[in-house]
């Protein structure tokens, strides 16, 4: 049995708590590897090297800092099919899902090579007689992230790109489920010059979290989970004095209005619904169409393509649609919800029950399921599922579409599909969510702009990447000199007012 280790101050570290977790692949349901689970111990260790080697990363020009990110650009393309077999591996997406997971979080590493622009003070000359003003962006010392399993690539390069860029040390704590992409990432930002101590990987469950959230060392933590483990880190942390900023769950709706092209907005939440077996953040859950005329032709189109998606495991090619879920326990979750949507009267109309495939029986597969006739007070549509399950509402009228989507308490995504710009203006203009599609089903962001819902989505005041990322990453100081001879003449009793 393959043992994962720590990576601290630049070299794999065993546990040594004496606790581990199984990693499973989701695949074939086997354990393939056990990964240690940090105590207080080694978690100070790993910060003490981290407050030992930042200021002088810190004080490495942003220039610099900024080519090590170039470097580790080159150096994911390089691994990408390694890295890429090792997510999968561990998570059970499609080959081609986790390239695009690694992709989406070497972008944000592309947008860090812009930190000299981006850490650029503010400077006021001659703001009063001999005298500038100007600020300067400086990093916050030693910062922390815990990661989801979902975007085992992706989420992690989200944090620590800019935190490091900026001058920072980070901590990296990712998902227990799927480590071994962060450890080598950690890796390879080494192998493009970035210093030990800089970016460390240390494992573990809740004891770790709580070891970050209580260290006086920790300036900032960043947060990507599930919502009740977000508003814990934000509440903890921030009575802590910490920067925090925390990422929850989602209900994502998508609006389909009459004049929408129905094949086009089939075949978005074909894959905006089941992509990833519904494991993202930013999946549809939640089809509304407007008026029964419209439903009904969104559900003739829906059943046959939901009917057709392959299941498999990522060894069998590109030629599979989603994979397994994570794990037996996350499977049984959303096989309890779609028996309560069943049970509440909601209408299967293609049931993935009693999926199976040869030769994986004990694989976390879950068959696709749609339900149709889906109303406001079923678990179904309250609960975030995470799993191929498509809810369908049926809406009478537009303003009870976007009701829907504004009344549920998660704000993360949603998307319209219509032909009708008024419309389409209308929606991004009032909907209370965070990122919004037009004709697109998956709005995320990219590199360049942030990435941030609202409501139960999102617990604190800044987005993640974009320019968002180096204002979280950094504090900013104002300073005001004067050089002339004028201080000789006195103090100054009142509050300065510039002449
Ligand atoms: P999770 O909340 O179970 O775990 C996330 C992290 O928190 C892991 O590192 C885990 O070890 C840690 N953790 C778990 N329990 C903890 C506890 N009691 N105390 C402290 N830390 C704890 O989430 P998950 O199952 O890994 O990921 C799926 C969830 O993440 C979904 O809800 C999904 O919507 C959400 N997500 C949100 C975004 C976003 O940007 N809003 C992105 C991806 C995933």
């Amino acid at each position: 049995m393959q043992e994962l280790s720590h990576y601290i101050n630049g070299a794999h570290v065993k546990g040594t708590s004496g606790r581990f977790a199984d990693v499973f692949n989701p695949a074939t349901g086997e354990v393939q590897a056990k990964v240690p689970l940090a105590n207080d111990a080694e978690m100070e260790q790993a910060i003490a090297a981290a407050q030992a080697a930042q200021p002088a990363w810190a004080a490495v020009n942003p220039q610099r800092r900024a080519r090590v990110m170039m470097k580790f650009v080159d150096l994911l393309n390089r691994d990408m099919d390694k890295l890429a077999e090792a997510l999968s591996r561990e998570h059970g997406k499609t080959i081609p899902d986790a390239k695009g997971d690694v992709v989406r979080g070497l972008e944000v590493v592309e947008f860090c090579i812009g930190a000299p622009h981006h850490l650029k003070g503010e400077f006021t000359d001659s703001a009063g007689p001999g005298i500038d003003m100007y600020s300067m962006k400086q990093p916050l010392g030693v910062t922390a992230g815990i990661t989801p399993f979902n975007f085992p690539a992706m989420i992690p390069m989200w944090m620590f790109a800019p935190a490091i860029v900026c001058g920072n040390a980070f901590i990296l704590k990712p998902s227990e489920r799927d480590p071994s992409v962060p450890l080598m990432l950690a890796e390879l930002l080494e192998e493009a010059g970035l210093p030990k101590g800089i970016l460390q990987v240390v494992n573990g469950d809740k004891a770790a979290v709580d070891a970050i959230l209580h260290n006086d060392v920790i300036q900032s933590v960043g947060f990507v989970g599930s919502t009740p483990i977000a508003e814990y880190i934000y509440a903890t942390g921030c009575a802590n004095g910490k920067r925090v900023q925390c990422f929850g769950g989602a209900k994502n709706h998508m609006i389909i209005m009459p004049d929408a092209d129905m094949d086009q907005a089939a075949d978005a939440l074909v894959g905006a619904g089941y992509g990833a077996a519904g494991e993202r953040c930013m999946a549809i859950s939640v089809a509304v169409p407007v008026g029964d005329e419209t439903a009904d032709r969104l559900i003739e189109k829906l059943i046959p393509r939901v009917e057709a998606l392959k299941v498999g495991p990522y060894t069998a090619g590109d030629d599979v649609d989603y994979g397994p879920v994570v794990t037996a326990a996350a499977k049984a979750n959303i096989e309890r919800l779609v028996q309560t949507g069943i049970d509440q009267g909601a209408k299967l109309v293609v049931d993935g029950r009693n999926f199976n495939l040869q030769g994986y029986e004990d694989g976390f597969f879950v068959g696709a399921h749609l339900f149709d006739n889906v109303t406001k007070d079923m678990d179904i549509y309250k609960h975030e599922i995470f799993g191929p399950v498509l809810s369908t509402v049926r809406a009478q009228s537009y303003e009870e579409a976007i009701g829907l989507a504004m009344d549920h308490e998660y704000g993360n995504g949603t998307a319209i599909f219509t032909r009708d710009g008024d419309a389409a203006r209308d929606f991004a203009n009032r909907i209370n969510i965070g990122m919004v599609g037009v004709n697109v089903p998956i709005p995320v962001p990219l590199a360049y702009h942030t990435f941030g819902g609202w409501k139960k989505s999102m617990f604190g005041d800044l987005n993640q990447h974009g320019p968002d990322s180096f204002k979280f990453y950094t504090r900013t100081k104002t300073v005001t000199s004067r050089w002339p001879s004028g201080i000789k003449e006195g103090g100054e009793f009142s509050i300065p007012v510039m002449e």
